[in-house]
């Protein structure tokens, strides 16, 4: 039996550690017991919101008037048919980083780079989560879900989860219609093949590194991120707040020309390239900025990361994202868009 608990704050079920109170709330282990959570919903004629670990969540100070189910659904299910090729069928509770540390462990990569990402499986596909030059993307091949709108499980392939960077069918075309509880993704056993990504490769250099397997460069990335992001569960954080601008080679020389500035920048596959949003933030003077006001902060290493110091609601988190969309805006002409999202959206 589910235990529906009622009138829990939401502070606990977000890293930015900020929002009102959920009506009820409850924890699911297996596909069952979702099924058993979904028609006691229905029956109390109550919205859902499913979650993993909060980690890139923000609950409004009006709370949710419905039930939230954190997906706590494990197991992993490993095959290879005596290939290179290996498959992960993973449950979407279970915690991402630990099977970035099982899969190196049996020599895969494909994920290794991924390292250290707070969060779960499950939401891996949600937002698409990348890092150090991997996506989620690189190795899904489908994810199964129950789908809220036919009142059954599916399967969806990797293309119909309309990846992308930092969105994807769940996030932003049919945001709450699937309850993901599994994914499937492909790992090779092979080791990492140079080039990597500008940073890692910068620390692979500096430690004189060239012998790379899946250990050596989730071991870099660990040591890299140590430095540069502060632990959530130490300090309220959502991790990146704004995803990095993606613009035209035009608009990016002109901005350059007219700023006369040098902006870290990354090609994209297409005709686009994606322009550092932590330096647009330094440029306009709010790195390692303290307010008052708000009781926030941008991290003094990363200023992408906006860090809950003192802040008493998320409306103060909100004047603050204002001040530096607006600062970044005015000086630049850029608009920065939030990543993590603020829960329950409008139109759920
Ligand atoms: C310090 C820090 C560093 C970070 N670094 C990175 C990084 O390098 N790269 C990156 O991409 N992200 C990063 N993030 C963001 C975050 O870790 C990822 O987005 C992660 O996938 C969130 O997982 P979660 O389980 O906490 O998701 P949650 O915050 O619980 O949920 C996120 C979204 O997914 C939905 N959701 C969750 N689980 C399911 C499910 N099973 N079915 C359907 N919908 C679901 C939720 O409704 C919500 O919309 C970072 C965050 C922090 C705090």
């Amino acid at each position: 039996m589910i235990d529906f608990k009622q009138n829990v704050s939401l502070k606990d079920y977000t890293s930015m550690r900020l929002g009102g109170e959920a009506k009820f709330i409850c924890f699911v282990t297996t596909r069952i017991e979702l099924l058993e959570a979904v028609s006691w919903a229905r029956n109390s004629n109550l919205p859902i919101i499913m979650i993993g670990g909060g980690n890139n969540i923000i609950w409004s100070d009006a709370g949710f008037d419905g039930l939230v189910i954190v997906n706590k659904i494990s197991g992993v299910k490993i095959s290879n048919e005596g290939s290179d090729n290996f498959y992960l069928t993973i449950g979407a509770g279970e915690n991402w980083d630990e099977i970035v540390q099982q899969s190196v462990d049996l020599g895969l990569t494909g994920i290794e780079a991924m390292s250290s990402i707070p969060g779960t499986v499950g939401a891996s596909v949600v937002q698409n989560i990348g890092a150090y030059g991997q996506e989620i993307s690189n190795t899904l091949l489908s994810i199964e879900a129950f789908d809220n709108k036919i009142s059954d499980y599916v399967i969806l392939s990797a293309s119909q989860c309309l990846l992308g960077y930092r969105t994807s069918l769940f996030k932003h075309h049919e945001p709450g219609r699937y309850l993901i509880t599994a994914i499937t993704i492909n790992l090779k056993k092979a080791n990492p093949i140079p080039p990597f990504y500008r940073s890692l490769q910068a620390y692979l250099t500096d430690h004189q590194i060239t012998v790379f397997t899946p250990q050596v460069i989730r071991q870099a990335v660990q040591e890299i991120r140590s430095t540069k992001l502060p632990d959530p569960t130490k300090i309220p954080n959502c991790g990146s707040f704004f995803a990095n601008p993606i613009i035209s080679y035009q608009d990016f020389f002109l901005l350059q020309r007219v700023l006369n500035q040098q902006i870290p920048h990354w090609k994209n596959s297409d005709d686009s390239l994606k322009i550092s949003a932590a330096w647009l933030i330094e440029f306009v003077g709010l790195k390692n900025f303290h307010d008052n006001l708000t009781g926030m902060a941008t991290w003094d290493k990363q200023p992408l990361i906006l860090i809950n110091e003192n802040s008493k609601s998320t409306a103060d988190l909100e004047a603050f994202r204002d001040k530096i969309i607006q600062s970044v805006l005015q000086k630049t002409g850029i608009t920065l868009i939030q990543e993590p999202e603020i829960l329950p959206l409008v139109a759920r």
